[in-house]
C-alpha cells in the first residue's frame, strides 16, 4: 500500500513586531526586512501580521485605516490599535496609535537635531506592551499569534514582558544590530512601571542601567542574526559589544539567517526609478543609466572613467573615516566618485568639502534619497562597502543584481555574500579586502581600478556572476519558518538556556 502523504504543515499565525518597515517608514535595513520578510511569508501561505508603531509617515502612507481596538490598557496615554494593508502586499497591518508618542514629523528615533527623542524608554515600553497585549489577544481581535517576530531593542521588552505570562505564544528575536541597545536610566525603568522581577543581570539590568535588547537575548526562545558570519562574530569580544557572554550562553538557540533582497523593489530590470531598463542580457540601458547619473550630478558625462557609489549610513560602522582618509589620494586618479548619505556631522561636512574641491570627480549628497540610491546602483560601476562590521547588509546585495561590482570588507554578511576576483572570474562577484585599514581599502580600490582599465572582458564576465546570483527572499522566508518552529518546540519550556 502506497504510504499517505505527509501532512502539510500548519500555517502559523505569525506576529510580526517592528520599529519600521518599508515603504512607510525606513531608516536603514531593518526597514526594507520588516517590509519584504513578512510580504514573503505571507507568499508562503502564513497568516502574518505586522505590528508598527503609528508613527505621522506610516499613517499617511497607509490612507485607509480603520480603528479596530479602543480597549489597550497599556498606558496613562489612550492607545488604539488602526488596521491597514501594507501597500504592494496583502500584509494587515497593525498601528499602535499613541498620538503622544507617535504622531510627529521626521525619524522613528531622532528628532530634527540628530539627538535621540529624550521619551524614546517610554515610547517603546508603551509600543512592547501593547504588542504584548495583541499576542495574547487581550486587545479585542479575536486573534492569537503562534509566534511573535521582535526586531532590534525598539521590541526587546516584548519576550520579558511575555515571559511572565503562564500561556503565552512562541518568541522569536532576530539582531539586526547590536551596537544598538536601547539603553536607559534605572530611573525611568522604575518610573514606567516595568516590572521589578526582571531586574536583574540575566534580565533586563546591564551595569545599573536598563537594557532594551537584552529581553530580546535572555527572554526570546530562539534568537538570530541577519547573517551566518554576524552571528559567529557576535559571540566574540570584539564584536559583542560586551553582550558576547549571554550570546555564548545562548547560544544552542542563536542562528543566522541570511537577508534577502526585494527584487520587486531592486531589479534593473523593473525598477521604476531608473531612466532605462536593463537586465543580464540586455546591458546596454546600464551605460545610459552612468551617463543619466552623471548629468543628474553635475559630472562630465564621461562613459570610460570608472564611477564608484556608496550609499549609507555615515557613521564608523560604515568604514566612513577609512574613506574619507583615502579619498584625497583616490581623487587623484581619473575616477568620479558619488556619495549618499547622512549621519555623523563631521563627516557630512568633510565629505562636502571634498565635494567642493573636486567637483569634477566627487559629488556628496547629504540626506536620504531612496530614487537616488536606486540611480546609484544602476549607474556605478563599483560600490563601496568598507564596514568595520556589518551585520548583513544590503546594499552589496542590490549591487549584484545591478551588475555593480561590491567592493567589501570580509566581515558580517559582506563576508557572506561576495567573492573576491583573485578566486577566478568563473567564480568571483566583487572584490574583497581584510583589514580595517586606509592602506589596505586603497589597495584593493586601486586594484579593482586597474582591472577595469585593462581586462574589460574579465569585468563583464565577474558582473555576469554578479547578476546571476539570486538572494530572493523566498530561502530566507522558509528558513524563518523553521526558527518558528523551533520557537514554539522551546516555547514553555520556561526560561531558556
Ligand atoms: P543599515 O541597516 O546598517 O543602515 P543596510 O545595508 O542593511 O544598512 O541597509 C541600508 C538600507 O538603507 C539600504 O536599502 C540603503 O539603500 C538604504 N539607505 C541608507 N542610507 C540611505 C540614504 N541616505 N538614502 C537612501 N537610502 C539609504
Amino acid at each position: 500500500m502506497a504510504k499517505p502523504a505527509p501532512r502539510p504543515a500548519k500555517k502559523l499565525k505569525i506576529l510580526f513586531a517592528a520599529s519600521e518597515a518599508h515603504p512607510l517608514i525606513k531608516t536603514g535595513g531593518l526597514g526594507d526586512v520588516a517590509g519584504a520578510l513578512p510580504a514573503a511569508l505571507h507568499n508562503l501561505r502564513q497568516d502574518v501580521r505586522l505590528i508598527l508603531p503609528a508613527y505621522r509617515a506610516a499613517m499617511l502612507g497607509i490612507g485607509n485605516l480603520k480603528i479596530v481596538s479602543l480597549s489597550l490598557q497599556t498606558d496613562p496615554y489612550p492607545l488604539r490599535l488602526l488596521e491597514g494593508k501594507l501597500p504592494g502586499s496583502g500584509v494587515r497591518v497593525w498601528l499602535v496609535d499613541a498620538p503622544h508618542y507617535f504622531d510627529r514629523d521626521g525619524n522613528p528615533y531622532t528628532g530634527a537635531d540628530g539627538h535621540d527623542w529624550p521619551d524614546n524608554a517610554a515610547r517603546f515600553a508603551t509600543f512592547a506592551r501593547a504588542v504584548s497585549a495583541v499576542a495574547l489577544d487581550q486587545a479585542g481581535l479575536r486573534w492569537r499569534p503562534d509566534v511573535v517576530h521582535c526586531n532590534d531593542w525598539q521590541t526587546g521588552l516584548v519576550p520579558a514582558l511575555l515571559s511572565l505570562e503562564p500561556a503565552r505564544p512562541a518568541t522569536v528575536f532576530t539582531i539586526h544590530n547590536l551596537a544598538y541597545q536601547g539603553i536607559f536610566p534605572a530611573a525611568d525603568y522604575r518610573s514606567l512601571g516595568l516590572p521589578p522581577q526582571l531586574w536583574a543581570m540575566d534580565g533586563l539590568e546591564f551595569y545599573g542601567q536598563a537594557s532594551y535588547i537584552k529581553g530580546g537575548l535572555n527572554y526570546a526562545d530562539m534568537l538570530n542574526t541577519v547573517s551566518p558570519t554576524y552571528a559567529e562574530e557576535i559571540r566574540t569580544p570584539a564584536f559583542g559589544c560586551q553582550l558576547d557572554g549571554l550570546l555564548r550562553a545562548r547560544a544552542a538557540r542563536l542562528t543566522g539567517i541570511l537577508n534577502g533582497a526585494d527584487y520587486a523593489e531592486w531589479d534593473p530590470a523593473t525598477d521604476p526609478h531608473l531612466p532605462q531598463h536593463y537586465s543580464a542580457n540586455a546591458l546596454q540601458g546600464k551605460a545610459a543609466n552612468k551617463s543619466a547619473l552623471q548629468q543628474e550630478l553635475g559630472l562630465p558625462r564621461a562613459a570610460e572613467v570608472p564611477l564608484i557609489g556608496f550609499v549609507g549610513r555615515l557613521v564608523e560602522q560604515k568604514g566612513v573615516d577609512l574613506l574619507l582618509t583615502i579619498l584625497p589620494q583616490l581623487l587623484q586618479q581619473e575616477v568620479q566618485v558619488v556619495i549618499l548619505g547622512s549621519g555623523n556631522k563631521a563627516f557630512e561636512t568633510a565629505l562636502a568639502a571634498l565635494a567642493v574641491h573636486y567637483p569634477q570627480r566627487c559629488h556628496v549628497k547629504i540626506g536620504f534619497s531612496e530614487a537616488l540610491a536606486h540611480r546609484i546602483e544602476a549607474g556605478a560601476d563599483l560600490f563601496l562597502m568598507p564596514s568595520r562590521y556589518e551585520p548583513c547588509g544590503l546594499n552589496q546585495i542590490y549591487s549584484l543584481r545591478y551588475g555593480t561590482l561590491p567592493l567589501v570588507r570580509r566581515t558580517g554578511g559582506l563576508a557572506d555574500t561576495v567573492q573576491d576576483w583573485s578566486e577566478g572570474t568563473d567564480r568571483a562577484t566583487g572584490f574583497v579586502f581584510d583589514e580595517a585599514t586606509p592602506r589596505a581599502l586603497l589597495d584593493t580600490l586601486l586594484r579593482a581600478l586597474k582591472l577595469y582599465g585593462s581586462d574589460r572582458r574579465g569585468w563583464r564576465r565577474v558582473m555576469a556572476n554578479a547578476m546571476a546570483r539570486d538572494y530572493s527572499w523566498q530561502q530566507s522566508a522558509k528558513a524563518y519558518l523553521e526558527l518558528y518552529r523551533l520557537a514554539i518546540t522551546h516555547a514553555g519550556a520556561g526560561k531558556a538556556p
